[in-house]
């Protein structure tokens, strides 16, 4: 596949462009370019977009802040959708943030700090937009978004649908959107607090995670959800031996074993080689299966155990 950009024209969607690198867009640096790339910035251009990957038979796929995310190096054959313009945004109507579903979590916390609304305090440290934190169930500290959610508009090639978090199939990171579903924008119910108040709460909870986190390096967050029960996934990991393990350029964390650090020149193959031996170590030394909380995109697959 060819890496050079260029606007796409074989249709009247204006807002396609074709092979675009992702590796610049993903937190952990690494990945392939977009078979196509789309930018809307109404749920009209969304519909477009959609209607387009729908008529070319390609999947969608949309992509938020990409902290969560591993790209093939190869690249993915789909349409990458990034929400753009009034879909990025976020504004208080009273003490509900409404936010686009590619607005950023700092921007909405910020909002909600200036109208003197707290309750997403939880959110600020998690690297995301509004709509990854939908189709993760992102959280932190104990709160999760469907403790905060109002609804989502969620919209595909035929629909446009207000959802409350009862029908999103929200749990511990996993959602049950379908493939295809774009979350365009979500409310969230906050409640008063002093502006200080919630800078405060922010400003210790960001301490709390940079105490114990890889903050200043390139990382996905997560590489694994947690167990139902037992030790951590970072415990179990670091419990083989692994903090500081390497293959190529993608190094386990020394921090926290949950983390895989870019040390640099890490490709997502890197990536992938260490997950499958973090889990295949994991596997051997207790039996425990872990899962990827990292989100896939493009033909990647972890060997069964
Ligand atoms: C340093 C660091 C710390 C982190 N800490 C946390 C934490 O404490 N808690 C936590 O939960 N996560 C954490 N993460 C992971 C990540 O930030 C969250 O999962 C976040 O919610 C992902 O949002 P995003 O916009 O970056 O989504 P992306 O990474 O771009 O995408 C993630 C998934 O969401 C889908 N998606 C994105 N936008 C949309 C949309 N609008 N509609 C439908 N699907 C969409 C993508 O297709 C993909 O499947 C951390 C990551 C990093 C790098």
């Amino acid at each position: 596949m060819s890496t050079a950009p260029s606007t796409f024209c074989r249709s009247s969607v204006p807002v396609v462009e074709e092979h675009v690198a992702l590796s610049r867009f993903t937190t952990i640096g690494t990945g392939g370019p977009a078979h196509f790339f789309a930018r809307p910035k109404t749920v009209a251009e969304l519909q477009e977009v959609l209607a387009f990957a729908a008529g070319e038979g390609l999947p969608v796929a949309a992509i938020g802040l990409r902290s969560n995310l591993l790209v093939h190096d190869d690249g993915v054959d789909a349409v990458v959708v990034k929400l753009a313009g009034e879909l990025a945004e976020a504004r208080i109507e009273d003490t509900t943030l409404v936010a686009g579903g590619g607005a950023p979590n700092a921007v909405c916390l910020h909002r909600a700090r200036e109208a003197g609304l707290g309750g997403f305090e939880f959110a600020s440290a998690i690297p995301g937009t509004v709509g990854g934190g939908v189709m993760m169930n992102a959280g932190a500290y104990g709160v999760e978004w469907r403790d905060v959610m109002v609804d989502a508009v969620v919209v595909d090639a035929v629909s446009v649908r207000r959802v409350p978090p009862a029908g999103l199939g929200l749990s511990y990171r996993h959602s049950g959107l379908a493939p295809g579903e774009v979350v365009a924008e979500v409310r969230f119910q906050l409640v008063p607090s002093a502006p200080e108040t919630v800078k405060a709460k922010a400003a210790e909870l960001l301490a709390r995670r940079k105490a114990t986190q890889p903050t200043n390096k390139r990382t996905f967050g997560s590489v694994f959800k947690n167990p139902d029960d037992g030790p951590g996934a970072g415990r179990l990991i670091e419990e083989c031996g692994l903090k500081g393990y390497a293959i190529g350029g993608a190094l386990i964390s020394p921090r926290h074993a949950n983390f895989i650090e870019n040390a640099g020149g890490a490709t997502s193959a890197d990536c992938l080689a260490l997950m499958a031996e973090a889990r295949r170590r994991v596997h051997d030394a207790t039996g425990i299966e872990l899962r990827h909380e990292v989100r896939f995109l493009g033909p990647l697959v972890l060997p069964s155990l």
